[in-house]
């Protein structure tokens, strides 16, 4: 590299800088955040968990429901359930394709909903997440401004992660973190079935 070129990427890398560190600078408010993690690609679950770890890394407390279950043996569930500091429950026994019945899919939902407002209503969680919400929302399960309300209405410092495929436009607007995961390939459309470790 020319002795121009260099100080042409220096006075760019020192522009760059300036403008993160300003960015990070300004941004020196702490709050409890409602983050969704939505779309067809694969990933939701994943990340959210992801941040159950990191939140378990640092010592805090943490909430997970479970509205969906899909298999009875995830690697999650093995190894999250054992961990300290971790509530983990799961409601719903499969919905709709599964159970068949609207009315038990109706009073798992509530039920569900009846678990996760415990740990919305308790400053000592400070991760909350809600597994596969959404889909609840899409059958009409679960009424959506009643959940909203009891999200608003929890401990100021306690964040909320809440998956699922099609999050309703009402929940997109209340959250601070909305990840659209989008599915530009998937291994199962050649034929892969789910591996352990990295699908369940
Ligand atoms: P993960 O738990 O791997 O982060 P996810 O939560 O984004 O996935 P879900 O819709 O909850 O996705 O589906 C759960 C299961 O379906 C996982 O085994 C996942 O690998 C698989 N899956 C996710 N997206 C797709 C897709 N686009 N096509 C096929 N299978 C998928
Ligand atoms: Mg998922």
């Amino acid at each position: 590299m020319s002795d121009d070129a260099a100080e042409r990427h220096r006075a760019r890398m020192a522009r760059r800088k300036a403008r993160v560190d300003a960015d990070i600078a300004a941004a020196q408010q702490d709050k409890g955040l409602l983050l969704v993690l939505t779309g067809p690609g694969k990933g939701k679950s994943s990340s959210a968990f992801g941040m159950l770890a990191r939140a378990l890394g640092h010592g805090q407390k943490a909430a997970v429901v479970q509205f969906i279950k899909g298999r009875s043996d995830t690697g999650e569930e093995a190894f999250f359930r054992d961990q300290a500091g971790v509530d983990w429950q799961v409601c719903g026994e499969g919905f709709t394709w599964e159970t068949q019945s609207r009315e038990r899919d109706v009073a798992a939902a509530r039920a569900g909903w009846a678990v996760a407002a415990r740990s919305l209503a308790d400053p000592a969680v400070n991760l909350l997440v809600l597994d596969e919400l959404t889909y609840l929302f899409s059958y009409g399960y679960l009424d959506l401004a009643t959940a909203l309300a009891d999200i608003a209405a929890r401990p100021p410092m306690q964040h909320v992660v809440i998956t699922g495929r099609a999050a309703p436009q009402a929940l997109i607007e209340a959250a601070d973190t909305v990840s659209d995961i989008g599915d530009l390939k998937h291994a199962f459309r050649a034929g892969v079935r789910a591996q352990p470790g990295i699908d369940w």
